[in-house]
């Protein structure tokens, strides 16, 4: 990389609070798939230990220092990258007083079991006052951080960069009209598409059938490993180097490790393309979670549930499981992988319908900050919305406004992105086909190279150097567009339901 001398050596006084983050990584990598139970007290001592101290670099008056002498080097170089992402990084850790970060730890530690307990025992009241807590800490940490138009947009640039309430709304406002004649031509086809990938799916099998998908991506293993862990993630430790992903078994239901593998390996994919000379500096690491999303949603779906992907994989699918598979034709098993329904949970929701369910809790949380609803009627609010938006009532409340921890553990402003990501995945997808039509005959005989080598090209290498709107516009040559992404789920959701 090529820095200028003053941000070199705020490169250099930042490395040890990137080394200190990625030590909290390990930890937390632990901690999900190998950590026995009782080490949760001393792991989440340490962790906190690592997080004051990695917090305390980035706020101090030396990162002040280094950042005024670095001033501002020369647009569209690695210098003048590097400082605008550590000024905002600076900015953040030192807009919210020591005081709001410690009460909003504490809030949601104590809110998260709270909202367990609360889900299990279909009781939203007993959360309310956790969440109203959270809430006001929520709008006073957007008055902390600024913005200039909605406190949502200061909650929001947290995880993207860039990204405005009054920019997201008509991009949903497209997707629902979208979608909405869509989802009615799919609920009136009744019939259950589903039963092909129930049954008897042994682990080891399973694990290695996804390794191979992985593997043929082009996932490097040298750099890399998979775990199992309850909720499946990816997660690098500071750099390329070391990309690891976790996955989940069901040995009644094949697609829950499958897809998820599929998932987390397109997540790792970015990080392990990122350049290296990135590594322990403010660039490193994908640039926003709606760009990462783009990446894992891209490989799981817009590749893993196509055609030519199962043209070459499924005949090795029937190899695997032939019990389950052998009777099966590729069709049903097309149409069974892309079954589409409107359905109460978002996690379990197909491509077609995924985008309502975080439609619906972008108007309610962005209601929620400005004051328009009130805590205590959010489950109403939440049920009259899945009724506009799906055409469904929640059976009750854990299968309704509890289902997600989010709001509890304080994350709002984070669900857009994953129908940010699932619109950038097509866009994206469509700009690497103009370039390389060939890239779906390839699919056809399991080869990714040229799909790959131009995600890192336009995507992956660059790690945090250009923000979100940039990249896009780079690759695809137009901001974020939900115009290719209707378009496919048309085409697709279309010829598999006969509208
Ligand atoms: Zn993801």
């Amino acid at each position: 990389m090529n820095l200028d001398k003053q941000t070199r050596a705020l490169v250099d006084h930042l490395a040890a609070a990137s080394d200190l983050d990625s030590a909290a990584s390990v930890l937390h990598w632990d901690q999900q798939t190998y950590m026995p139970p009782e080490g949760v007290a001393a792991r989440a001592e340490a962790l906190a230990t690592l997080s004051r101290l990695s917090h305390g670099i980035t706020a101090s008056d030396e990162t002040a220092r280094l950042l005024d002498a670095a001033g501002a080097p020369e647009p569209g170089s690695d210098s003048e990258a590097v400082v605008r992402v550590a000024r905002r990084e600076h900015e953040r850790a030192t807009k919210l007083p020591s005081r709001l970060v410690s009460e909003i730890s504490r809030a949601t530690t104590l809110a998260e079991p709270a909202w367990r307990r609360a889900r299990a025992d279909h009781d939203f009241g007993s959360l309310v006052p956790h969440l109203q807590k959270i809430l006001d800490l929520q709008r006073e940490t957007a008055e902390h951080l600024g913005y200039k138009d909605h406190p949502y947009d200061a909650l929001l640039d947290r995880y993207e960069p860039g990204a405005t309430k009054s920019r997201l709304e008509p991009m949903f406002e497209e997707l629902k009209r979208g979608t909405t004649e869509m989802v009615r031509a799919v609920s009136a086809a009744a019939e259950d598409r589903t039963a092909p990938l129930r049954g008897a799916f042994d682990e080891a099998r399973q694990e290695a059938f996804g390794k191979s998908i992985a593997s043929a991506f082009g996932y490097d293993w040298g750099r890399g490993r998979q775990d199992r862990a309850p909720h499946p993630f990816c997660i690098n430790f500071g750099g390329p180097g070391d990309v690891r992903i976790t996955t989940r078994f069901d040995p009644d239901r094949l697609s829950p490790a499958l897809f998820a593998t599929l998932h987390e390996a397109g997540h790792a994919l970015y990080e392990q393309g990122v350049d290296p000379a990135y590594s322990r500096t403010p660039l490193s690491g994908g640039v926003s979670l709606g760009i990462h999303e783009s990446q894992s949603r891209l490989w799981e779906n817009v590749v893993g549930r196509s055609r030519p992907f199962w043209a070459h994989f499924y005949p090795r699918l029937q190899d695997a499981f032939p019990d389950a598979f052998g009777g099966t034709s590729a069709e049903d098993f097309y149409r069974a992988i892309n079954a589409a329904s409107p359905s109460e949970i978002r996690v379990e929701a197909d491509e077609l319908t995924y985008n309502l369910h975080v439609v619906l809790r972008f108007e309610l949380e962005v209601a929620l900050i400005e004051g328009s609803l009130a805590v205590p009627d959010l489950p109403g609010a939440w049920n009259a919305k899945m009724q506009e938006h799906l055409g469904i009532t929640p059976k009750d409340d854990a299968r309704g406004v509890l289902q997600d921890d989010h709001w509890a553990i304080g994350f709002f402003g984070y669900f857009p992105t994953y129908t940010l990501g699932n619109v950038l995945s097509v866009q994206l997808f469509e700009a690497a086909l103009k370039e390389h039509p060939g890239i779906p005959s390839e699919m056809e005989r399991g080869e990714f190279a040229t799909l790959l080598a131009w995600l890192r090209e336009n995507v992956h290498r660059h790690g945090k150097k250009h923000d979100p709107d940039t990249l896009v516009q780079n690759a695809t040559g137009r901001p974020p567009d939900t115009t290719p992404y209707l378009r496919y789920l048309r085409e697709k959701f279309g010829e598999l339901y006969g509208f």
